[in-house]
């Protein structure tokens, strides 16, 4: 469910037509919308209603514009952050310490060291080393820091390979079966509190079945932990769940998610910890483009689009789908491949699609474009960052600027002797 909707034939943000921002900001934008946001994010927590003890990180990459995140900070939820950026911007949007946990496979010292200053809530270990490192920091500080251990858990995910982070080949987390050994020698450590274990095999997830297989997994550890004699109270359970980009995608709802976590974890007695990022963020933005023209094609028609690979690059670097439909729909269909002015061949859309007619200076939109959209984009070709806009009911903001390649050039430098 999302509350972009077409009324009198125009499609809107909630209440405000898609045609008014495009006129207002300009193309290409995003737009994000409240309502949604909060809703996927109520309806995340709903969905866990029966798991016990709770903590909700939003995973800030998905979308860390500084209004998305005060949105999810309202709504009770930290963030599980993966660089010192993030970490900055999620207290920049109020986020609490405490409620901020930091994932990642190449913390830094000045991230570890940031992360302790800041007094947040736990580190997702990714190796024995980096644990050591993080307990020889905290410990010159006198501190202990929390701490869980992220599992390899071998699983297959299911999903795209570039997305795909619990297989045993994968650089994430330690392997399952050497866990319970890392574990004891970390636990020793003086500047950790080792208080748990944490797994994320990867995102876009269509099915519960690869999920439930992991979450077994983690139950028989945690048992093998405590049987060794150490205190486990946190489990954290990743993020990953997918969302619909296609009309006939069918992922599980986060009821069915929060039921099954519910009867899996039945008995671990912990506090379960979540980073959901694009089940929250996904649909609840879009991202309007302008047609520049149309240019006919071997098979079919390309309609070329303000819009390129720089400003929403999952379709290049994932082959993934975004729905495309005309902000102002006539009723009328064409076969058409969606492009980008980008000079690469992956500067594509979607391909020999059925879409919506549009003709020169028409608007379009991508759909669920909420999540690893504008976090992703560049400035490849000189093209302008692409800007923001967060729509609430009858208001709307402009939450991120278009950076002007005049902005960028100030930051560069011809050195004195090529002068
Ligand atoms: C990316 C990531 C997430 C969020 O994944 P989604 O598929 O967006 O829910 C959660 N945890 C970690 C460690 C991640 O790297």
């Amino acid at each position: 469910m999302d509350h972009f909707q077409l009324k009198n034939g125009v499609l809107h943000a909630e209440d405000i037509p898609l045609s008014q921002i495009a006129e207002e900001v300009g193309t290409p934008v995003y737009v994000y919308s409240r309502a949604t946001l909060e809703r996927h994010a109520r309806v995340f927590r709903e969905g866990l209603k029966d798991a016990g003890k709770v903590h909700l990180a939003f995973a800030v990459k998905a979308n860390p514009n500084l209004a998305v995140l005060r949105i999810l900070a309202n709504q009770g939820y930290g963030a599980d952050v993966v660089s010192g950026g993030e970490l900055q911007r999620a207290l920049a949007a109020g986020m609490k310490a405490e409620d901020i946990v930091f994932s990642g496979v190449g913390k830094s010292r000045e991230e570890l060291t940031l992360g302790l200053d800041q007094g947040i809530g736990q580190f997702n270990l990714e190796s024995e080393e980096e644990g050591v490192m993080l307990a020889e920091i905290a410990a010159s500080r006198g501190e202990k820091a929390s701490a869980t251990l992220r599992v390899n858990p071998d699983v297959d995910a299911g999903t795209h390979a570039k997305i795909s982070t619990g297989k045993k080949e994968n650089k994430f987390g330690v392997a399952i079966d050497v866990a319970p050994a890392i574990f004891a020698r970390l636990s020793q450590l003086d500047g950790l509190d080792l208080r748990g274990v944490a797994v994320h095999i990867g995102s876009q997830l269509q099915s519960l079945d690869p999920l439930e297989t992991c979450y077994a997994r983690m139950g028989e550890l945690v048992a093998q932990l405590r049987g060794a004699g150490h205190t486990v109270t946190h489990v954290d359970l990743g993020g990953g769940l997918g969302v619909p980009y296609k009309p006939e995608d069918n992922p599980p709802s986060p009821a069915e998610y929060g039921a099954m976590v519910a009867r899996v974890t039945r008995d671990w007695d912990v506090t379960l910890m979540f980073e959901p990022g694009r089940v929250i963020a996904g649909n609840s933005g879009v991202m309007i483009t302008r047609v520049i023209r149309i240019k006919p094609g071997l098979g079919s028609d390309f309609v070329i689009v303000d819009a390129a690979m720089n400003d929403l690059m999952r379709p290049a670097i994932y082959d993934a789908w975004h729905d495309f439909e005309a902000v102002e729909p006539s009723g009328e269909t064409m076969t058409a491949s969606i492009v980008g002015p980008i000079c690469e061949s992956s500067d594509i859309f979607a391909k020999e699609r059925v879409v919506d007619r549009l003709e020169t200076d028409d608007l379009g939109i991508f759909r669920t474009a909420g999540a690893y959209g504008a976090t992703m984009a560049n400035t490849y070709n000189s093209r302008p960052l692409v800007p923001e806009v967060l729509v609430d009911g009858d208001r709307y903001a402009v939450v991120a600027e278009r950076i002007e390649p005049a902005t960028i050039m100030a930051a560069e430098h011809v050195p004195d002797w090529l002068k």
